[in-house]
């Protein structure tokens, strides 16, 4: 058996061919096919507007400063997330706290959150920015952490890095209906991708121009937002301190023609993650849980190893799929753990859902191009790994 990755980008001969027209163009960098993937994607959510950066880490960093998230302010999180989703917090000067996830959903808990708000309320101490991630890409309970913003006054950044194409309540989600701002991934083991590439999403107008700003220095263009008369039509401004996050047409024509795969892309994934969840059922393993409310994009698909039935370790159960070509990985080390986080006060022990978690927690393959061969070849390692 070849060896079989946990994600896996899937690139066609069109995608192939959207590329190269961009290639031959006028334009390489930001540019014509930028602004219509940009409009792909917001239709495809239902947002009013979008717009494309280098990375999520990027879209997450400037979602947060058209926050004007800062100094002496607080981002609350996931710790089972990817590092970015924090970080996010720091680069702004701003600093970062979590909120221990649910058992079942491995996303954010909102009973616990809603437990911290409470007492972050009585302390004075309230976050400016929550940032709920859509963990394997299955949406959290966004209407409870809608409500739960509206009552404590703070903004709500979805990181959705893992769940285009999935939905929430029947919707895509990316339609921003209770979140502030929607951030996606497209790197290639996300669901769609642009080789590096991320996105914001937002209804808001304002937002929406102050994003568009950060992603190019701070610049405009815009007569509106700039102090003084303009010099003549080549004249721009910089009115805050603003990065090169910009996309390229590159990517962005290699991104819209994936878009138009991508029902596709989430139906097998859903496919396979149904399979799975049908032929491992027997085996002593905790399998992903649903909610009702979401359809998940499949993303990851995470099995725990349930250690009350199980002799071996999760430690030595993956150690023996590697050795058998399954590229099985884990998502996630908890945030508060990585050494940059224990260094800033946080320790072992302070998100006790998340940390059992991981110590239980492996992604087996699953990816659009994964065949039905390589699903029944996987499941009969695992079963033969835990017997
Ligand atoms: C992949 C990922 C990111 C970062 O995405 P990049 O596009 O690689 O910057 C952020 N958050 C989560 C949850 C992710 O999975």
């Amino acid at each position: 058996m070849r060896n079989i990755p946990y994600g896996r980008q899937d690139i066609s001969s069109e995608d192939v061919q959207a590329v190269l027209e961009v290639l031959q163009s006028d334009w390489l960098t930001q540019g014509p096919a930028v602004e219509h993937f940009e409009r792909m994607v917001a239709d495809y959510c239902g947002a009013d507007y979008a717009v494309a950066v280098n990375s999520a880490t990027s879209a997450l960093h400037i979602a947060c400063m058209a926050e004007g998230l800062g100094e002496g302010d607080w981002l609350w999180t996931s710790p089972n997330t990817f590092v970015a989703s924090a970080n996010c917090a720091l680069y702004c000067g701003a600093q970062v706290d979590f909120v221990d996830i649910d058992e079942k959903t491995y996303n954010i808990s909102v009973a616990k959150l809603e437990e911290k708000l409470h007492q972050a309320d009585e302390a004075g101490r309230l976050p400016k920015v929550v940032i709920p991630v859509h963990f394997s890409g299955q949406s959290c309970d966004m209407e409870r952490i809608h409500a739960l913003a509206m009552q404590y006054g703070f903004k709500v950044i979805e990181d959705a890095s893992h769940a285009i194409g999935g939905k929430y309540q029947g919707k895509a989600i990316g339609n921003c209906a209770y979140a502030d701002m929607t951030v996606f991934s497209f790197h290639p083991v996300k669901i769609v991708t642009t080789a590096e590439g991320g996105m914001v999403l937002t209804n808001d107008k304002e937002l929406y121009e102050r994003l568009i700003r950060l992603r190019s220095h701070g610049i405009t263009r815009n007569s509106a937002y700039m102090a003084g008369e303009t010099h003549g039509p080549w004249y721009y401004q910089q009115i805050e301190l603003g990065y090169n996050y910009r996309m390229t047409d590159l990517q962005a024509a290699l991104g819209a023609s994936q878009l138009k795969r991508i029902d596709e892309f989430v139906m097998k994934r859903d496919y396979l993650a149904k399979r799975y969840t049908q032929k491992l059922k027997e085996l002593p393993l905790i399998l992903p849980y649903q909610e009702k409310s979401a359809s998940s994009a499949w993303h990851l698909y995470v099995i725990q190893i349930d250690g009350t039935q199980c002799s071996k370790n999760r430690r030595k159960i993956f150690e023996e799929l590697r050795e058998q070509n399954i590229g099985v990985n884990v998502h996630y080390i908890p945030v508060h753990t990585q050494p940059y986080y224990e260094n800033m006060g946080f320790a072992q022990g302070d998100y006790p859902v998340a940390e059992r978690y991981y110590e239980q927690a492996i992604s087996i393959p699953v990816f659009f191009g994964l065949t039905e061969i390589e699903q029944d070849y996987i499941i009969s390692v695992l079963k033969k790994v835990l017997n």
